[in-house]
């Protein structure tokens, strides 16, 4: 049974759709005795997962039943935030046999971490993942996907939600590799503004290089936001800026670490004491507050909400990682004995004030399935768009492709994801890094 479903995950090209990325096949090969569909959606203002669930919710509990008989778990628990409850709860099959968990609407409850401890009361070792305590995650949109490929179906869409300074904000149903400026467009988003958009949550999302950046499998947002938005600068200040303004202005308050949510889960991780060692010269790679970086999630809740200093302790985290990777210094973080502090639940985060501290209450607005369907002229399949290697092409120019055909293929024996074409065309670019196809013939 497992090996099957993850022989058809695999060939349907299914990687994590929360932003993560991570072949689903491997995990569908994991053993777990609890199986948890995270339906937390927990970024402000995305509602891709929700309109999902709203419109497919017999997807998404199918692929909850085949993945929790695929991981051998005596449990399933979907979790969801109150809103969704309803309408989640008459979905599930009678018995009792997929468990709900509501979640209160705070940020970050969708991280997978934090969704372990709150529904099963354990913490995931430092380092580690949710199968070394015996649990398998998977985000509702990718159990909606798992669900089409056991019927055959590849991964050729995925829900966009579009928000933020747009005159008509909502969720696309969207072929994979649309060049977002075609989205954006449809949500009414006027480029002569200026601005700058960002791919993926308001907490977690990247900027988008340029307009013509394709939607990939893991993203399902974007956000248009005035270019002096502070979540905007945020991203845009240089590493340089960032390690200036840490080492003159941190006052050591501790309120980054404080609401670290890794840090109130009991790990090693005080971005406090991170920001203090990179005011010295002399300190080593091997510091521990310089290799805490690996148990860092890049939540963003210490410089988007924590600190009153404009000091990025996500973003010095984020850089000593890829340092530390860099350089070859192992993680030497992997304490098991954890123990969450009792703190913890006083600290949460409601959605609704982060919402109002990052300046977005404006475009927090409802952003339902919208039924104008982005038609994009040709769409650019990126070949990496899941953790591992790029995919390899099996198609060449001038190649005539239908949805659905693979067009590229994981390099035998590695970590991976194939690709399949999302629209009707013939193939006009194939390079290491993509595929492009352009819409012709039906
Ligand atoms: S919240 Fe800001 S000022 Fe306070 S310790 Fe953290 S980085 Fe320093
Ligand atoms: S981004 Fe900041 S708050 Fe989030 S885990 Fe890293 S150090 Fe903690």
């Amino acid at each position: 049974m497992a090996a099957s479903l993850a022989k058809a995950i695999e060939k349907g090209g299914v990687v994590g759709a929360g932003g993560g990325g991570f072949p689903s096949h491997v995990k569908a090969e994991s053993e777990a005795d609890i199986f948890i569909a995270n339906g937390a959606e927990c970024e402000p203002l995305l509602a891709a997962d929700s309109e999902l669930m709203r419109l497919a919710p017999d997807r998404v509990v199918r692929g909850v039943e085949l993945m929790r008989d695929a991981v051998g778990a005596s449990r399933a628990v979907l979790a969801i935030k109150r809103k969704n409850e309803e309408l989640m709860r008459s979905a599930l099959p009678d018995g009792g046999s997929i468990e709900l968990s509501v979640l209160e609407n705070v940020y970050p409850a969708g991280d997978e971490y934090l969704l372990v401890f709150d529904t099963t009361g354990r913490v995931v070792p430092e380092g580690g993942i949710p199968t070394d305590v015996g649990v398998v995650v998977n985000n509702v949109t990718t159990l909606a996907q798992v669900a089409d490929a056991a019927d055959g179906r590849p991964v050729t869409t995925r829900m966009v939600t579009v928000q933020g300074a747009v005159e008509s904000p909502g969720t696309f149903l969207t072929p994979l590799g649309t060049p977002i400026r075609e989205l954006l467009a449809l949500a009414g988003w006027k480029q002569d503004d200026g601005g700058a958009v960002i791919a993926g949550g308001p907490m977690m999302g990247c900027l988008a290089s340029d307009l013509d950046q394709p939607t990939t499998k893991p993203v399902g947002g974007l956000l248009a936001l005035p270019g002096d938005h502070v979540l905007v600068t945020s991203r845009t200040a240089t590493e340089e800026q960032v390690l200036r303004v840490a080492r003159a202005a941190c006052c050591q308050c501790m309120a980054c670490t404080e609401l670290c949510p890794r840090w109130l889960l009991g790990h090693d991780l005080e971005p406090h004491r991170t920001v203090r060692a990179i005011q010295y010269d002399t300190i080593g790679l091997d510091d521990a507050h310089i290799t805490s970086a690996y148990l860092c999630c890049e939540c963003g809740m210490c410089e988007l909400f924590a600190c009153p200093l404009e000091i990025r302790p996500r973003r010095i985290m984020a850089s000593l990682k890829a340092e530390l990777v860099r350089r070859g210094v192992p993680n030497p973080h992997s304490r098991s004995d954890i123990e969450a502090s009792d703190v913890r639940e006083y600290r949460q985060i409601p959605t609704s004030r982060l919402v109002a501290r990052l300046g977005l209450s404006d475009y927090d607005r409802a952003a339902p399935l919208s039924d104008r369907r982005p038609e994009p002229h040709s769409v650019r399949l990126l070949l990496r768009q899941h953790v591992g290697e790029p995919a390899e092409p099996v198609v060449e120019e001038g190649s005539r492709v239908v949805e659905g055909d693979l067009v590229a293929e994981i390099p035998e024996g590695r970590l991976g994801a194939r690709v399949h074409a999302s629209i009707t065309g013939v193939v006009s670019s194939v390079t290491p890094d993509s595929v492009i196809i352009e819409r012709r013939g039906g």
